[in-house]
């Protein structure tokens, strides 16, 4: 569970207890959301949400936060290896069979009580960046750019946060 879910759902409060989760540890710290981004679509049934954060201790630092998604379960022995064990009946409504290991529909993984599925789990990490160039640095892909949810991200926060729009606006003089 993410405790700060419900904080990005209300208001933005300035200098609320926010904590996001990492691979494996979770931040906690005063902070502001400033931008969300996703690539969720509807037809698709994996994506990856991103949040970029202010940390309000007067530091000038920032968390980027990213979580992948799935709505995938697998046959419990099947070929895929992927997924964590997981009672089918614990399932969302919403979850989909891997087309490719013969995992069985929603309605009969349902109905065998007891039965296992692998359901591919969350995938959160975190980076901590000291400034805004460092954000930009953490959302950069060596060789390819800006992802299309970290342009998102970065075009909400320009407008929102200062630095983070000088960061961008930088003029190399050749
Ligand atoms: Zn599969």
């Amino acid at each position: 569970m993410r405790n700060f879910a419900a904080a990005t759902s209300s208001s933005p409060e300035p200098d609320q207890l926010v904590r996001v989760q990492g691979d494996d540890q979770t931040y906690e710290f005063n902070g502001e959301l400033i931008a969300t981004a996703t690539t969720h679509r509807p037809d698709k049934p994996r994506w990856l949400d991103m949040e970029l954060w202010r940390v309000t201790d007067g530091t000038g630092r920032y968390v980027i936060g990213r979580i992948g998604k799935s709505l995938v379960y697998h046959k419990h022995d099947g070929p895929c290896g992927r997924g964590v064990p997981t009672p089918a009946m614990e399932l969302n409504f919403n979850a989909i069979p891997c087309a490719d290991c013969g995992a069985p529909s929603l309605n009969i993984a349902r109905s065998i009580p007891g039965r296992l599925v692998m359901r591919e789990a969350e995938h959160p990490s975190a980076s901590v960046c000291q400034d805004a160039h460092e954000v930009l640095q953490a959302l950069r892909l060596p060789d390819i750019g800006y992802s299309a949810p970290a342009q998102r991200l970065l075009d909400t926060a320009r407008l929102r946060d200062e630095k983070i729009n000088a960061a961008m606006s930088v003029i190399k003089r050749l």
